[in-house]
C-alpha cells in the first residue's frame, strides 16, 4: 500500500483545557476523534513542571472517571512528562506513571534546566531510552535541542521506544522540520518504530496528520514501522503494552 493511502487509526498525543494552554474539553476531543473515525485517543496533559499544568491528583483520578470507551472511541489515559534536566529526569513519579496507560516524554524550553548542547541532549535521551515506563519519545526534532540522532535513534530502536512524528510540529515548530526528516530517515535506517501524533491543543487538530504522512511518503518510509497506520498493528501494540483494547 502506498504510504499516502495511510489513514491513521489513533491519535496518542492530545491536550485539553486541563493543560490550561489547550482549548477544548475531554468530551470535545473524544467527539472529534469519533468524527475522524479514530479507534483511540490518548489524553496526555503535561506533567506538573509546565506552567498551568494539572497536579498529580488530576492524573490519579483520570482512569476512575473517564470511561475507557466513549462515543465508540477507546480513551487512553496518559501524560506528556516534561524532561526537566539533561540526566533524563522527568516531572512525574514512577508511581504516578504506573497508574497511567501511556507515557510520552518530551523536551520543552519552559521546563528543562541546564545548557542544551548536542552532548547534553544526547545524554538525556539515552537516559530516557533506559526508562522502561516511557513509551514515546515526544517531538524530539525540536530545534535548539539537537542530539546525536544516529547514535540515539539506534538505541531507541533497540529499546523499543516509539519515536513520535509530531504533525503539530509542521504547523507550530517549522524550524524543527529538517530535524524531523533526519530523524524519520534514521528510524527507517535503524528500524525504529514511529507513531504519528497531532499534539492537538484544540479539537480541530485531532487526527490531522497530513503533513507528517506527506513527509514520510517523500522519504519512502516503510509503513510497517508506523504503529498507528492500521488497526491490526495498533491493536498489537496495545496488547504488547498491556493496554486493554476496550
Ligand atoms: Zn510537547
Ligand atoms: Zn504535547
Amino acid at each position: 500500500m502506498a504510504i499516502n493511502m495511510i489513514q491513521t487509526v489513533a491519535d496518542m498525543h492530545c491536550h485539553t483545557i486541563a493543560s490550561t494552554h489547550a482549548y477544548s474539553t475531554v468530551k470535545e476531543m473524544i467527539t472529534a476523534a469519533a468524527r475522524k473515525g479514530l479507534y483511540a485517543i490518548a489524553l496526555t496533559e503535561h506533567g506538573r513542571a509546565m506552567p498551568g499544568a494539572p497536579g498529580t491528583f488530576y492524573f490519579e483520578n483520570l482512569k476512575r472517571n473517564i470511561p475507557s470507551m466513549y462515543e465508540g472511541v477507546r480513551v487512553i489515559t496518559g501524560i506528556e512528562a516534561n524532561i526537566i534536566d539533561y540526566e533524563g529526569n522527568i516531572d512525574a513519579s514512577d508511581e504516578l506513571l504506573d497508574r497511567l496507560e501511556w507515557v510520552i516524554a518530551s523536551i520543552h524550553s519552559y521546563t528543562i534546566n541546564g545548557e542544551s548542547t548536542v552532548e547534553s541532549c544526547t545524554n538525556t535521551w539515552l537516559k530516557i531510552a533506559e526508562n522502561p515506563r516511557i513509551d514515546v519519545i515526544g517531538h524530539c526534532g525540536t530545534a535548539g535541542y539537537e542530539f546525536d540522532y544516529d547514535k540515539v535513534i539506534k538505541v531507541f530502536a533497540e529499546k523499543g521506544k516509539l519515536v513520535e512524528i509530531n504533525s503539530g510540529s509542521f504547523r507550530f515548530r517549522p524550524k524543527s522540520i529538517p530535524n524531523c526528516i533526519k530523524i524519520a530517515q534514521l528510524c527507517k535506517k535503524h528500524g525504529a518504530r514511529v507513531i504519528i501524533n497531532s499534539d492537538a491543543h484544540f479539537e480541530d487538530a485531532v487526527g490531522v496528520h497530513d503533513s507528517a504522512i506527506k513527509m514520510l511518503e517523500e522519504i519512502n518510509f516503510p509503513k510497517e514501522l508506523i504503529v498507528n497506520a492500521d488497526i491490526d498493528t495498533f491493536k498489537k501494540l496495545l496488547i504488547e503494552k498491556n493496554i486493554s483494547l476496550d
